[in-house]
C-alpha cells in the first residue's frame, strides 16, 4: 500500500489527541449550555473556560470572544457586523473576504505579496467616510505574512477600524491583539489542531457589531444558536497545546527548505511563489514551469503525497489563485503552482520519501515538464488569466 504523506496543513491540520480526547468528554455531556439546571451550568462552564484559553491566545479578554462556525462566518460577521460600508481589503484576501463584500476596494499586492503602507494610505484618502480595512495577517497560499501592525497604524490614523484574518497564523505566528493595533481578529479551530466548523471573532474593548444570525442572547447577544460545546471545548484544548508544543519554527523552516531543495534537483527549473523571511515557516508555493498544478496534484496524489494547488485550499476549486494573478506572476507561473504546507507532525522521513517521488512525477529532462502536459501552449505573459 503507498504510504500517504500529508502536505496540506493549511487546508486543515491533523486534529490534536488532546483536542479529540476533551472533545470525546464534552460529547458525553447532555445540558444544553443555557439550561439553567445542573447540566446546562456543566456545559456553560466549559465554554466560558474555552473561551479564556481562546482568549488568551490573543492576550485578548474572554468577553471580547465570539464562537462562531469557523473562520468564514467571523470573516463575514465581522466585515458585515460594524457597519462601515467603506471597506478596503487587499487583493490576497481569502474568499470568505472577498466575497463578503464584493464592492470593497481592493488594495493592490507588490509582486513579493505584500501591501504597501502607503498604497493603503493612498486608498484610504480617497475618501472621508469612515472606513474598515481588513488585512490577513499570513496567506493561505503563498504563506505572505502581511505588515499588519505597522498596516494598522496607518488606518488608524485615519480613522478606520481594522480587522485581521488570522487564521492562518495562529498557532504559527505570535498573536497579540494590542502589538497588532487591530479591532477585530478572526481564527478557525481546523487551522491549529481543533475541529473542523468552531472558529472565533475577537473584538476590542469598546467595537460594536451588529449580529449576522438572530435568533436568541447566545454569545453576548451577537450570535444566535445553541453553541457547538464539544467544538468549542477542542478548539480550546487544541490552543493550549499549539501554544505550548508546537513544532519550532526552526524545525519546520528545516523540513521546509529540505522539501524545496529535494524539489530543485529533480525539477531544475522549479520557481519559488513566496518571500524567504516574510513568509509562514511551513509553507511552500512553488511553479513548474509548462505544466498545470493541477496535473502535479493528481500524479503526487497517486504517490501518496497530498498537497493543494495555490488555489484549492476551499471547495477543490481549480480557478487560477487569484493571489498570485494578483502578485502580477505570469500565466504559465499562476496556472503551474503547488502549495506544500508543513504541519504538526511532519517528520524528516516523510520529507526525504517524497523526493523518489519527485523523480517519478518529473524526471530531470523528461519532457512531459518541458511542454504542457495538457496539450495547451505555454504562456508566458503576465496578462489576466
Ligand atoms: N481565512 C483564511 C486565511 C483561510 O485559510 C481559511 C480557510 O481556508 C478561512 C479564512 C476560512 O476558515 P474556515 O475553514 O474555518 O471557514
Amino acid at each position: 500500500m503507498t504510504r500517504t504523506t500529508y502536505l496540506d496543513h493549511n487546508a486543515t491540520t491533523p486534529l490534536r489527541p488532546e483536542a479529540a480526547a476533551a472533545m470525546a468528554e464534552a460529547l458525553a455531556m447532555t445540558g444544553n449550555p443555557s439550561s439553567v439546571h445542573r447540566f446546562g451550568r456543566d456545559a456553560r462552564r466549559q465554554i466560558e473556560a474555552a473561551r479564556e484559553a481562546v482568549a488568551a491566545l490573543a492576550g485578548a479578554r474572554p468577553e471580547g470572544v465570539i464562537f462562531t462556525s469557523g473562520g468564514t462566518e467571523a470573516n463575514n460577521l465581522a466585515l458585515a457586523g460594524t457597519a462601515r460600508r467603506r471597506i478596503l481589503v487587499s487583493a490576497g484576501e481569502h474568499d470568505s473576504v472577498l466575497d463578503a463584500v464584493p464592492g470593497a476596494v481592493r488594495v493592490p499586492l507588490t509582486g513579493e505579496g505584500l501591501v504597501e503602507p502607503a498604497a493603503l494610505d493612498a486608498r484610504l484618502g480617497e475618501s472621508d467616510a469612515p472606513a474598515l480595512v481588513s488585512i490577513m495577517l499570513a496567506n493561505n497560499e503563498t504563506g505572505a505574512i502581511q505588515p499588519v501592525a505597522e498596516l494598522a497604524r496607518v488606518a488608524r490614523a485615519r480613522g478606520a477600524l481594522v480587522h485581521c484574518d488570522a487564521v492562518q497564523a495562529a498557532g504559527k505566528l505570535p498573536l497579540d491583539l494590542a502589538a497588532l493595533g487591530v479591532d477585530l481578529i478572526s481564527l478557525s479551530a481546523h487551522k491549529l489542531g481543533g475541529p473542523k466548523g468552531i472558529g472565533a471573532l475577537y473584538l476590542k474593548r469598546g467595537v460594536k457589531i451588529e449580529p449576522l444570525v438572530h435568533g436568541g442572547p447566545h454569545e453576548h447577544n451577537l450570535r444566535a444558536g445553541t453553541e457547538s460545546v464539544a467544538g468549542i471545548v477542542g478548539f480550546a484544548a487544541a490552543v493550549a497545546v499549539a501554544g505550548m508544543s508546537a513544532q519550532s519554527s526552526a524545525e519546520l523552516l528545516d523540513l521546509r527548505e529540505e522539501l524545496f531543495q529535494g524539489l530543485r534537483v529533480r525539477i531544475p527549473d522549479v520557481q519559488r511563489n513566496g518571500d524567504l523571511e516574510y513568509c509562514l515557516p511551513g509553507t511552500l508555493n512553488v511553479s513548474f514551469s509548462g505544466c498545470q498544478g493541477e496535473t502535479l496534484l493528481a500524479a503526487l496524489d497517486l504517490g501518496g503525497i497530498c498537497v493543494s494547488t495555490g488555489a484549492a485550499c476551499s471547495s477543490g476549486s481549480t480557478a487560477p489563485s487569484h493571489v498570485l494573478k494578483s502578485r502580477g506572476l505570469p500565466k504559465s507561473q499562476v496556472e503551474g503552482s503547488i502549495r506544500f504546507s508543513l504541519g504538526w507532525g511532519t517528520n524528516r522521513q516523510e520529507i526525504e520519501g517524497a523526493d523518489p517521488l519527485f523523480k517519478r512525477v518529473a524526471p530531470e529532462g523528461d519532457p512531459t515538464l518541458q511542454g504542457d502536459p495538457l496539450g495547451g501552449p505555454t504562456d508566458n505573459s503576465p496578462e489576466a488569466i
